[in-house]
């Protein structure tokens, strides 16, 4: 694909979403979580299982952090890493973050899993590698309109939520630049991209942390807004405090 064209398969995923689109543009996003029967599903700590994964939408299980960590110094990763607890890092197929750190590599899904294999190592941590039968994506585009920046710390996606990444705020202070990579992969050429328009925007979904001052609705709203700037009225930014999560 490239950006003037948008292949059949892309198009047939986009229609997919256009009533859950619809839905969210009319009535918001607050409205699709309270209309979904198990939403409290999405806010299961158990589904973290101390594990840190990619933000990528095809994969709705463990704290989200681009490419599990690839984009960061050492250093930074074993501290960040550390400080959210997590005993598993994870690696997948398909992953744009590894590709940006490591863009000379020709079989990339190899050299990423063997990355995984050896950073899992040096940070005391078990490793799997994710493939993308496992993911809930096709292989080879990314099918997300929504991306889910979330601070309570608990938040998977669930069925009859839209396809979307996952930024967990709360846990890694790269939250920004997250979200940052996350518009920029769902508006590449492997993404919607063009299909984003005002009428039919990509949305951020904000999940504020119930408590916490440096986490709360406005926090985020703001942090969102400025990465969003270039995209203009193509980035939906909506958001509402929830009650729904365990706690954490
Ligand atoms: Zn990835």
């Amino acid at each position: 694909m490239n950006t003037t064209t948008v292949d059949v398969l892309t198009v047939a995923e986009w229609e997919k979403t256009l009533e859950e689109q619809k839905f969210i543009s009319e009535r918001g996003v607050r409205r699709l979580f309270a209309k979904i029967g198990n939403v409290t599903n999405a806010f299961d700590p158990k589904r973290i299982a101390r594990s840190v994964t990619c933000v990528d939408e095809g994969i709705t299980s463990g704290l989200h952090l681009a490419g599990s960590g690839v984009l960061l110094s050492p250093e930074r990763r074993s501290a960040e890493l550390a400080a959210a607890g997590v005993t598993e890092l994870t690696t997948h197929d398909g992953c744009g973050a590894f590709g940006i750190a490591f863009p000379n590599e020709t079989d990339v899904n190899r050299a990423c899993k063997r990355w995984g294999a050896v950073e899992a190592r040096r940070l005391g941590l078990s490793h799997r590698h994710i493939t993308a039968q496992e993911m809930d994506r096709p292989a080879r585009s990314h099918i997300a309109t929504a991306i889910y920046y979330d601070a309570t710390g608990t938040f998977n996606r669930i069925a009859g939520l839209p396809k979307g990444f996952v930024v967990s705020r709360k846990s890694f202070s790269s939250g920004p630049g997250d979200l940052a990579l996350c518009l920029k992969i769902a508006f590449g050429d492997l993404g919607f991209g063009k299909l984003f328009t005002n009428v039919s925007p990509l949305n951020i979904i904000l999940l504020p942390h119930p408590s916490d001052r440096n986490l709360s609705l406005g926090v985020l709203e703001k942090e969102a807004q400025t990465v969003a700037v270039p995209y203009g009225r193509r980035v939906r930014i909506d958001g509402f405090k929830t009650a729904w999560f365990a706690g954490n």
